[in-house]
C-alpha cells in the first residue's frame, strides 16, 4: 500500500506536477496536496494566551511567558450574553489557511477539509473536553447554495473531525431557511444582523434536546451567523452550545467572505 501510493506520488510528480497555491514552490509531498509545508506551517496559528470567550488570540503576549488565557477588552467589557458559551478557533484568518478555505468553499477544492480539520482537530485535543460533546452541527448552507456548490464545507469539517470526539454523532438538523447574503459585503453590524435574522430553524425531527453541542464552521468574521445558529439550537432545547471554527478573521483581516 506504502509503497503504492508512492509510486503513484512520483507518477504524479514526473507527469502532473503540483505547485504551492502560496509560494508557487514545487511539492514534492503528498500531506497537502495544495500548500508547501512552510507555508502552511508559517500560516498564523491560534496559540496561547488567546481570549477563552471568543477565541482571539492576545497577539503581543504569545512568547511572553504565560501559557494562561485570560479575556479580551471586548469580552470583559460586558457580560457574556451570547447563545453559545465561547468559540475556539485554530488559526487566524490570513496566509495559506485563508487561501485554502477559499479555495475549499469557493473553488470546489474539497480535499482541502482533511488539512482544515487536522489544525481543528489538534487545538480541540488541547482545549475543549472532547468527550463531553453529544453532537457536532455544521453550520448551514441554504439548499439552493449547497446545490450549486455540491457540499457543504462545513459538513465535510465537520465529518473528519468526528473521530477527535469519542462520543459525538453528526447532526444535520439545523437548516438555513432563507437564502442569506454574504455578510462580508454588507456594510454594517445592523445589516449583517439582519441579514442572517431567523435565518436558521431545527428541523421538527431534530435530535437536539438536552444535548452537548458543538457547532462548527469555516470561518468566523463577526460571529452574527453563529450567534442565529446557536439561537435555533437553544430554541430547540440544545443544553450548551459551543463553537469551532478552522479560522478566525481578525479586525485587520475582515475581508472573511462568510459571517
Ligand atoms: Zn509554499
Ligand atoms: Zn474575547
Amino acid at each position: 500500500m506504502r509503497l503504492s501510493s508512492d509510486w503513484s506520488l512520483t507518477l504524479r510528480n514526473l507527469f502532473l506536477p503540483i505547485y504551492c497555491k502560496q509560494c508557487g514552490e514545487r511539492i514534492l509531498t503528498d500531506e497537502n496536496g495544495y500548500f508547501c509545508a512552510t507555508c502552511w506551517e508559517r500560516s498564523p496559528r491560534i496559540e496561547r494566551p488567546f481570549c477563552p470567550l471568543c477565541g482571539r488570540p492576545h497577539v503581543g503576549a504569545v512568547g511572553m511567558g504565560t501559557r494562561s488565557n485570560f479575556r479580551c477588552g471586548p469580552c470583559s467589557a460586558t457580560p457574556w450574553d451570547r447563545p453559545y458559551r465561547r468559540i475556539l478557533g485554530a488559526a487566524v484568518y490570513d496566509g495559506a489557511v485563508e487561501e485554502a478555505v477559499k479555495l475549499l468553499k469557493f473553488h470546489d477544492k474539497p480535499r482541502l477539509a482533511g488539512p482544515l480539520a487536522e489544525l481543528m482537530g489538534n487545538i480541540a485535543r488541547e482545549e475543549l473536553d472532547c468527550a463531553a460533546y453529544e453532537l457536532l452541527v455544521p453550520v448551514p448552507l441554504h439548499r439552493v447554495r449547497r446545490r450549486e456548490r455540491g457540499f457543504n464545507q462545513s459538513q465535510l469539517l465537520a465529518s473528519e473531525l468526528l473521530p477527535v470526539f469519542p462520543n459525538a454523532l453528526l447532526d444535520e438538523s439545523l437548516e438555513r431557511i432563507r437564502p442569506t447574503r454574504v455578510q462580508s459585503r454588507l456594510g454594517n453590524e445592523a445589516e449583517r444582523r439582519a441579514n442572517v435574522q431567523g435565518a436558521f430553524a431545527v428541523r421538527s425531527n431534530g435530535e437536539v434536546r438536552g444535548k452537548t453541542v458543538l457547532l462548527v464552521d469555516d470561518v468566523i468574521t463577526t460571529g452574527g451567523t453563529i450567534a442565529e445558529c446557536a439561537l435555533a439550537l437553544r430554541a430547540a432545547g440544545a443544553s450548551a452550545v459551543d463553537v469551532l471554527a478552522a479560522a478566525l478573521a481578525m479586525p485587520h483581516t475582515a475581508r472573511a467572505q462568510s459571517g
